[in-house]
């Protein structure tokens, strides 16, 4: 699928960005609806929209790769990373060979581009046009949680009903949800009508 038939338009994306870490937004591509899981990841458009609302654009050339390739790749990622930094936030990080695979798909190059202001600056680019290696900056991001992330700080949202992740940068460390918003709310919520029906 040639990457230039996803549109650049932001607004249509629906994925949740609320990690406040690419590992962690990696996980968040699943979350629970009541009883019922949902996947955003239902197709190789999906991943490509999803590398898109990341900034993750790792190739030069536009990538063409079979059908599913890229949903399944990206699939073993994440499932990879769920079991990675569940043993990193638990300090039982052991195997992390089936990491090293992504990681070895990811040959980049410097890339000079331009920013928001009109800044030059260096960054990478793959150099491969993989499905593998178009989710190397994805899989790079999992190994620096993993090389220089804080254990303490990879949280799951405390809403029994959430599995959603985030990396806690707040500046006292005491993020509980995943947005105040939604499972903060909906939590008080339920602790108020609890009290008042005792
Ligand atoms: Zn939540």
């Amino acid at each position: 699928m040639p990457i230039s038939n996803i549109s650049h338009d932001k607004s249509a994306l629906p994925f949740i960005t609320l990690g406040d870490h690419l590992a962690m937004d990696l996980l968040n591509t699943e979350a629970r609806n009541g009883e019922s899981m949902v996947d955003y990841w239902t197709s190789d458009a999906d991943v490509l929209k999803w590398l898109q609302q990341h900034e993750v654009w790792p190739v030069a050339e536009p990538s063409v790769f079979a059908v599913g390739e890229l949903l399944s790749q990206a699939k073993a990622l994440r499932s990879v990373a769920l079991r990675l930094i569940t043993a990193f936030k638990q300090e039982k990080l052991q195997d992390i060979s089936e990491l090293n695979v992504f990681l070895h798909a990811y040959t980049s190059a410097p890339h000079l581009v331009s920013d928001n202001n009109g800044k030059w600056v260096i960054t990478r680019i793959s150099g491969a046009n993989t499905a593998l290696a178009m989710l190397g900056p994805v899989a790079q991001s999992v190994a620096m949680l993993l090389v220089e992330g804080d254990a303490t700080l990879v949280k799951q949202c405390e809403h029994p009903d959430c599995i959603l992740w985030f990396y806690d940068r707040t500046k006292a460390h005491k993020r509980r949800w995943c947005s105040m918003a939604t499972c903060g709310n909906r939590f008080k919520a339920a602790q108020f009508r609890k009290r008042n029906s005792k």
